[in-house]
């Protein structure tokens, strides 16, 4: 801790993914020691230790999709697979001193603010009970599986899983497998699994956009000169992160003529891959590129393209022991159905019960979608902090970015705490000025143009996405400004 902060606050961080370390990092590095870190899961990775489906692979070159001030030189492709990048931050956990004060096996039922001691109340689902200063909540928007409660669901005779909940113990091979959903998970999944299964159908209602990822195995060459000269990899490292970062201004509508002109190049390419009518009708999205996730693969169209795989475009209406019936009527027959259909990602931080100042309910104060300050603090939350909070997500660059400036900020929160005792909530004006701003910029933006997915709430509000460029999120998270706050509580620094 600095030297103006010689109370150490104690700090709860709820998470071991790459936001809850990123926080503990933090802290380690500044010499603040008096934290925590609560994981339900046995390992640290958060949805990257949870996602074991087969293909799972970044979709971010992994130069930037690591810690900037930990860069690894031997990732094994371009794009790191999930396993290393397990590897990458259970290693990260253990090279900073932070793996000793992770417990795992441990989920947080509820978190009640208690205004008097200034400290939060957690309840774990064991029922024990931790009190502590500060939280940070670094659960991930990505955490909860979504399946969707249709009839008949529960009368499939065949295996069923949600794809971040992959069941091993089920034999594919030979099987007639349903896929349900066309996000991420599933491009990666379908062209890893459409070889040794007997058929594949893949139960979509929106196409997406998905390009060619350009992934390779690095050279030893590059690899060597990684290892030997870490300038080598900086400079790597920061020429990714700024091409990157200049393709900010492509989510902007004035860039609508640009990004309708590589969608005809995109929907000539499709239609040359799939070569038969039907699947290239069935495969070009119908909402603007760029409002939703662009999606990374080389193998999606010639894997669809195979005679062996049925591609059929409709939601999921019923199913009953041998399969799918869809909303058009179609039926799909199916030994396994694996469900690739996202998360609850719009609903920050559940199932857990948060409680702030006056007994106010986060899931209340959110009703009308999550909002935060920078993604960062809530009104009516004091001394409770979020990594990936509302409006952080990286469309255009990387999170991990994010999650380093958001670790950086909430740690001079926790220092300038170490001196004032009590606590801090940011103030209902200056909560409301911003997001404000942020629902206005983001009608600038292609993120409004009213395409399907989870970076909006079922009204149409965007709470996912960030708007600005990264480095602006840089800018505005780079010195606190304590006056944001309103403050409180009797706590005097020890
Ligand atoms: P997702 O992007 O939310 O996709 C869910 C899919 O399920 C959509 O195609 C959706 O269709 C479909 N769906 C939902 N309910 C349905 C129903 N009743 N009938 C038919 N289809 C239904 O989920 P995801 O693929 O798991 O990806 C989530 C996020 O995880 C990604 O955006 C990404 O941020 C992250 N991820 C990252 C990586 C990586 O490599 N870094 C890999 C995987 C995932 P609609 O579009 O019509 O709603």
């Amino acid at each position: 801790m600095s030297a103006t902060s010689p109370h150490q606050p104690s700090v709860v961080i709820i998470g071991a993914g790459f936001g809850g370390l990123a926080a503990a990092i933090e802290l380690e590095r500044h010499g603040h020691t008096n934290y925590t870190v609560l994981e339900r899961q046995t390992e640290v990775g958060g949805v990257w230790q949870a996602n074991q489906y087969p293909g799972a692979r970044c979709d971010v070159p992994s130069i930037i999709y690591q810690y900037s001030y930990d860069l690894r030189p031997d990732w094994s492709r371009r794009f790191g697979n999930q396993a290393e990048i397990c590897d990458y931050l259970k290693q990260a956990s253990e090279r900073f001193g932070v793996r000793p004060r992770i417990r795992f096996n441990t989920s947080v039922q509820s978190a009640h603010f208690d205004e008097q001691k200034a400290s939060w109340h957690l309840t774990l689902a064991s029922g024990e009970t931790i009190d502590a200063d500060v939280m940070i909540c670094a659960t991930g928007q990505l955490s909860q599986p979504k399946i969707p409660d249709l009839p008949g669901r529960d009368t499939f005779a065949g295996a069923q899983f949600h794809s971040a909940e992959w069941d091993h113990s089920v034999d594919i091979t030979a099987k007639r497998v349903a896929v349900v959903g066309s996000g991420a998970s599933a491009v990666q999944i379908v062209p890893a699994i459409a070889q040794q299964t007997g058929h594949l159908t893949l139960v979509q209602r929106h196409p997406n956009w998905i390009v060619g990822k350009m992934d390779w195995a690095p050279s030893r060459l590059e690899k060597s000169l990684g290892r030997r000269f870490p300038i080598f990899l900086r400079g790597y490292h920061n020429v990714m992160w700024l091409y990157f970062e200049s393709r900010y201004p492509l989510v902007l509508r004035k860039a609508d003529p640009v990004r309708r002109v590589w969608e005809r190049i995109l929907k000539r390419q499709i239609a040359k891959a799939l070569g038969d009518p039907h699947k290239t009708a069935a495969c070009i999205p119908d909402y603007a590129l760029g409002c939703n996730r662009i999606l990374l693969s080389s193998e999606w169209y010639p894997t669809l393209a195979k005679p062996d795989v049925r591609v059929v475009n409709s939601g999921v209406a019923s199913l009953d022991a041998d399969g799918i019936v869809c909303s058009d009527g179609t039926r799909v027959d199916a030994d396994v159905i694996v469900w690739c259909t996202g998360f609850t990602a719009t609903e920050y931080i559940a199932p857990m019960e948060v409680v702030g100042r006056n007994g106010q309910n986060l899931r209340t104060a959110w009703a009308d979608g999550p909002e935060a300050y920078l993604g960062l603090v809530t009104a009516g939350f004091p001394n409770m902090f979020m990594s990936y909070g509302p409006n952080t997500g990286s469309l255009t660059n990387t999170l991990i970015y994010m999650f380093e400036k958001q670790a950086s900020w909430i740690r001079q929160v926790i220092e300038h705490l170490g001196t004032t005792g009590g606590w801090v909530d940011v103030r209902e004006d200056v909560h409301r000025e911003f997001n404000d701003e942020i629902q206005s910029r983001l009608q600038k933006t292609v993120f409004t143009a009213g395409c399907p997915g989870w970076y909006s709430t079922d009204s149409g509000k965007v709470t996912q996405v960030w708007t600005g460029s990264h480095v602006e999120y840089g800018r505005r998270t780079e010195t606190l400004d304590p006056l944001i706050f309103e403050r409180g509580g009797s706590k005097t620094p020890a």
